[in-house]
């Protein structure tokens, strides 16, 4: 029993995961595309995998303990391989508002109010835009 269970723990990280990646960050990497504007120093990386219906990133996770995948926010995740910890009840940001990015440097944990406020400030100043370029 113990010379099987170290016998798993020496096989590679890919064939644990059930991926052809050697790391889940490795894996988060390869499904997103950073566009590369000119000027732009720190530019967004959009999503390749699938999104939920809302347009957020989605990966499938096998859980360790369960042995079941589950679905999860791939902007949640690259966080979380970067060691950030999300609290309880926290929701991700978008500081770029492109709900498919993944660069964490564009991701904040913050409060489900104060997500909700800066989304009700960024519309504001968006219609204050439109309005000031509708003339
Ligand atoms: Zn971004």
């Amino acid at each position: 029993m113990k010379a099987k269970e170290r016998q798993a723990k020496n096989q590679p990280t890919s064939e644990r995961n059930g991926t052809r990646y050697p790391s889940l960050w490795d894996r988060l990497i390869a499904n997103c595309w950073v566009i590369e504007d000119e000027g732009e120093e720190d530019s967004c990386w959009l999503w390749l995998g699938a999104l939920t219906p809302n347009g957020y990133p989605k990966i499938s996770i096998r859980n360790p303990k369960t042995k079941k995948s589950e679905t999860k926010h791939a902007h949640r995740i690259i966080l979380q391989e970067l060691g950030i910890k999300i609290p309880e009840g926290f929701v991700v940001d978008h500081l770029c508002e492109n709900p498919s990015c993944i660069n964490p440097s564009h991701l904040e944990p913050v409060t489900q109010s104060e997500n909700l406020l800066r989304i009700y400030r960024r519309r504001n100043e968006r219609i204050k835009n439109e309005i000031n370029w509708g003339f």
